[in-house]
């Protein structure tokens, strides 16, 4: 298991506004999201950061066996890999986004 998707501090938190993986903005910034940068390419890119994350989050759940835990199975994210994750997110990814994800056949519910 990796530990680069867990948060490496506790502040400038963010929340992914596609996946709801938290991270901080540098690890954001540095590795991108794990699970969309395909998509979204936040990886060295500070406003793409800002564009596509959220800093109004409300609950986290660490996910450390996604595989085997009955709350990914539950939430549909077993595919995900381990890391935090927050239960809801507020905000929207900008509109030339969305229609980008839609042309590429990916779901996105605000
Ligand atoms: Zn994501």
């Amino acid at each position: 298991m990796t530990l680069e998707t867990v948060p490496k501090a506790l502040w400038h938190l963010r929340a992914c506004l596609l996946c709801s993986l938290v991270k901080t903005i540098a690890q954001f910034e540095y590795d991108g999201c794990d699970h969309c940068d395909a998509y979204l390419q936040v990886k060295a890119n500070r406003e793409m950061v800002y564009d596509c994350t959220s800093s109004s989050f409300d609950g986290i759940i660490a996910m450390m066996n996604p595989e085997d835990s009955w709350l990914s199975k539950w939430q549909r994210v077993s595919n995900f890999k381990s890391g935090v994750y927050t239960v809801s997110v507020t905000g929207h990814l900008p509109q030339g986004i969305v229609r980008e994800l839609t042309s590429q056949g990916v779901a996105y519910k605000s």
